[in-house]
């Protein structure tokens, strides 16, 4: 009785290793988490009490279906402030969340049997996403060695007359990494459209990240405000597309979600516009925790060729520990009480590899670090 659809779509294995570490947290294990990619801050205050203003002032009904106008703007000025591009309010849809998000967007712009071009390791719903909506993901297989990144030679081989779309992810998710100028600029001029999920733009801890449209126009934008704000729980992005896109999206939305909610927008917006120093102090502290956790992990044996720069991932080369990262994620959890992502989750080709999230304490990456020494000594 169950749809073919419901049965076909796999789970998302970082929410069964956390689910697993609660179990043991519930009988009384301390487990130290590296395996969420959520940020421990809480929302900002400025955030926070804009939001608890519009509930007061009664700003709790419906929103325009593409999302307040007031943040659709506060988006348009933040995107022009931070990569002197112009888009329009009008080109904005605002969801609940980045990943409705990408649903709204795939399902606007795949018939059946449309290919979407993604790096492999992935953020592990893509390719989840597109099938759902009956699209096909291809994959490009990115080295460790090139930072994970597209070689633009790969795309062109596997360029055919189905594919609707080519998904990038800089800062990246599994990896860490964040992708130059000059690649994005190659990468743009592929046809037909380019498809950026820029939900970590703004953790980028040396250099700087693009933004797609920077290059090109045939472009649809990705973001949100769970990372950079730590509003996770708000649930609140939007997509910025091609303004022909906007009303089949509008159309979407109406029918699925109505609108995202009102006082989370109005929060968002004060985010947008107050809380630069609140962003400042966490990126920096992050930055703090990467700086300790790169080494570290090298010391332990585990292999990161190209150093990360942006989110707050590591995909750290764990093949001489084990070729199995499923078997080694739950055994580093049940015999060292640390939480960490099994690169299975985002790939075959991140098969070999754990992801460590550094969006915990100093204090307790420290005593993972600890404790995943004490369990790495079976191998030496
Ligand atoms: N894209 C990427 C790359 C992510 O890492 C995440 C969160 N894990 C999302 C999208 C979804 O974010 P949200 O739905 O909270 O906006």
């Amino acid at each position: 009785m169950i749809s073919r659809k419901a049965q076909d779509i796999p789970p998302f294995i970082v929410m069964d290793v956390l689910e697993k570490a609660q179990e043991l947290e519930r009988m009384g294990e301390g487990v130290i988490h590296l395996e969420v990619g959520e940020p421990d801050f809480d929302t900002p205050e400025c955030i926070s009490e804009a939001c608890f203003r519009a509930i007061r002032e009664g700003k709790t009904h419906y929103t325009h279906s593409l999302g307040l106008f007031e943040l659709r703007e506060a988006v348009a000025e933040d995107y022009w402030k931070r990569y002197r591009v112009k888009i329009s309010p009008d080109q904005i849809l605002v969801a609940s969340g980045t990943s409705p998000a990408l649903l709204i967007l795939f399902s606007a712009l795949l018939e059946r049997g449309d290919e979407v071009i993604l790096s492999n390791p992935y953020y592990a719903c893509y390719p989840n996403i597109i099938r759902f909506v009956d699209g096909v993901p291809v994959f490009v297989d990115v080295m460790e060695e090139e930072g994970f990144q597209y070689l633009p030679e790969m795309i062109g081989e596997k360029r055919g007359p189905r594919v609707k779309g080519i998904m990038i992810n800089s800062p990246s998710n599994p990896t860490g990494n964040v992708m130059d100028g000059e690649r994005m600029a190659r990468i743009a001029e592929f046809s037909p459209y380019i498809i950026s999920d820029e939900i970590y733009h703004g953790l980028v801890y040396e250099g700087k990240a693009h933004s797609i449209l920077e290059y090109t126009d045939r472009a649809f934008v990705i973001n949100g405000f769970s990372k950079l704000y730590a509003m996770t729980g708000w649930r609140l992005g939007y997509v910025i597309a091609p303004i022909e896109f906007i009303r089949p999206m509008q159309k979407i939305q109406q029918n699925l979600f109505i609108s995202a909610s009102s006082f989370a927008q109005w929060g968002a917006l004060a985010g947008l516009k107050d809380a630069a120093e609140d962003v400042r102090r966490m990126t920096d502290i992050y930055d703090q925790r990467r700086r300790f956790l790169i080494p570290k992990l090298k010391g332990l044996g585990f292999g990161i060729t190209v150093e990360p720069t942006g989110a707050f991932y590591i995909l750290a080369n764990a093949k001489r520990f084990s070729r199995d990262s499923y078997g080694l994620a739950f055994d580093i959890l049940k015999e060292a009480r640390v939480g960490v992502a099994p690169g299975i989750d985002f790939g075959s080709n991140a098969e070999g590899y754990l992801r460590f999230s550094y969006a915990n304490s100093l204090e307790n990456i420290e005593e993972g670090m600890n404790r995943l020494e004490r369990y790495l000594e079976r191998y030496r």
